[in-house]
């Protein structure tokens, strides 16, 4: 009867997890509008009232300004494109250094190459898997200008002390919100605790639209910044009447792109932005639920964040002992515990989603390991006096979270019921409590 699947037992479960879906009639209703009007984009790539986009994009900025409490936001067509942006409205010379989480999606990271600087990684804090002012203190030097710092998991990070540092080192702070769309930190929406916040649409976060993005800042200046890279910059500077309107400080730096959001997608972010506050507390309920599941099972601890913290579990993270199991080793635990479980509807050919880790620790990526982002005689790292290492032991918590000790899995997300989670608790007692089978 407790055979484990991987053993050729009977699974925990045979039916496929429910679909995770946000998209109703509102969203068909809004985009079908926008199809009828024949106008899918209204941007002009020179200076012009279209300029900064259609009548979606701009009340999709009102909205999402209102949204959080911030000044300005921007609509751009990925949260990729919208670090970008980002990274070019701060003064950042070719050479500079940018303090960089390594566990985190690539883009993160590789947002300071686009402008020649380089990414330097702060480990990872063990409880919320988020880069810290204690890990970034350790690696700021003479060159560091700025500091991408990713909420990851949906777990907000210290940024308390992360913008105490900064002030103290005349740093630039921008929040990689990809994975909070609505998180809270002491009170305060994550999003508008730093410089510059970048929001993502594409279809795995939360809320989305496929493909999109969401940037926040308060900062004038960054923002007039941040809407010329987004649409051909380097056109329009050129405009008298762009340099009365806009505050562009510096020029240089302002190297265009199409980073426009379509009209169809700004009426879709408008509905699902009206979604976003029940979509995470469901999400928070079920992860409650879940947490209180697996307490008590063996081999596995779930981390707890300090009161002052909102999360949004973009996936639910779970620390793996396995010195409680026999030393059996995380990826053998995870394989059986997938082999008792089903895919996600929409998301079959995925496998089950329960996760190794997370991603690979960035500067392990061959791109960082060769210096061969650009060409190969070492661009951007030859602008640079000092030596910047990406060897193996760079990140040591990271690495060990990532290799050993964490377990992620999204078998948590709305649309699950109190049965499908208990299904998921079930797989992780099962293998826990029989994995005598598996050393
Ligand atoms: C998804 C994600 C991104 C990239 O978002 P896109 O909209 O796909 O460009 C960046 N950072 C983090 C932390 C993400 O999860």
């Amino acid at each position: 009867m407790n055979k484990l699947a991987i053993k050729g037992g009977t699974p925990v479960r045979k039916e496929l997890f429910p679909e995770y879906n946000t998209i109703g009639n509102e969203e068909l209703e809004a985009a079908s509008k926008v199809l009828k009007s024949g106008v899918l984009s209204r941007y002009l790539g020179a200076w012009h009232d279209d300029f900064m986009g259609g009548e979606q994009v701009r009340s999709l900025e009102s909205e999402a300004a209102l949204f959080y409490g911030a000044k300005h936001a921007l609509a751009v067509n990925s949260n990729t494109s919208g670090l970008f942006a980002a990274v070019g409205a701060l003064p950042i010379e070719p050479g500079d250094e940018i303090i960089c989480s390594p566990y985190t999606m690539a883009a993160s990271a590789t947002c300071a190459f686009v402008f020649n600087a380089i990414p330097v990684f702060a480990d990872i804090d063990a409880v919320n898997f988020c880069i810290s002012a204690d890990t970034i203190s350790k690696v700021i030097s003479k060159r560091t200008k700025a500091i991408v710092v990713p909420h990851i998991f949906g777990n907000p990070a210290e940024m308390d002390e992360i913008m105490a540092l900064a002030k103290k080192h005349n740093l630039f702070v921008i929040e990689d919100c990809a994975q909070i769309p609505f998180g809270q930190y002491k009170g305060r929406n994550v999003g508008t605790l730093a410089d510059i916040a970048v929001f993502s649409l594409n279809y795995h976060k939360h809320i989305h639209t496929g493909e999109g993005g969401i940037i926040l800042t308060s900062n004038k200046t960054f923002y007039d910044r941040m809407r010329l890279i987004r649409n051909h910059a380097e056109v329009v500077i050129g405009n008298d009447q762009a340099r009365e309107t806009l505050e562009i400080g510096n020029i240089s730096n302002l190297l265009g792109f199409n980073f426009r959001m379509c009209e169809i997608e700004a009426s879709i972010a408008k509905e699902q932005l009206k979604k976003v506050k029940r979509l995470i507390d469901e999400r928070l309920d079920n992860c409650n639920y879940l947490a209180n599941g697996l307490k008590g099972v063996k081999g596995l601890s779930i981390p707890n964040l300090p009161d002052h913290s909102r999360p949004n579990y973009y996936v639910f993270p779970i620390l793996y002992k396995k010195e409680e199991l026999g030393g059996l080793s995380r990826n053998a635990y995870v394989h059986a515990v997938k082999a008792e479980l089903q895919p996600t509807k929409l998301r079959e050919k995925e496998g089950v989603l329960i996760g190794e880790g997370y991603v690979r620790p960035l500067y392990l990526l061959p791109a960082y390991q060769q210096k061969i982002m650009f060409g190969t005689a070492g661009v951007p790292w030859t602008f640079n006096e000092r030596e910047i290492s990406y060897s193996k032991g760079t990140c040591p918590v990271c690495e060990d979270m990532h290799y050993n000790r964490l377990i992620t899995t999204e078998l948590m997300r709305p649309g699950m019921n109190r049965k499908d989670l208990d299904d998921v608790i079930a797989a992780f007692k099962k293998v826990s409590d029989n994995h005598q089978e598996l050393l």
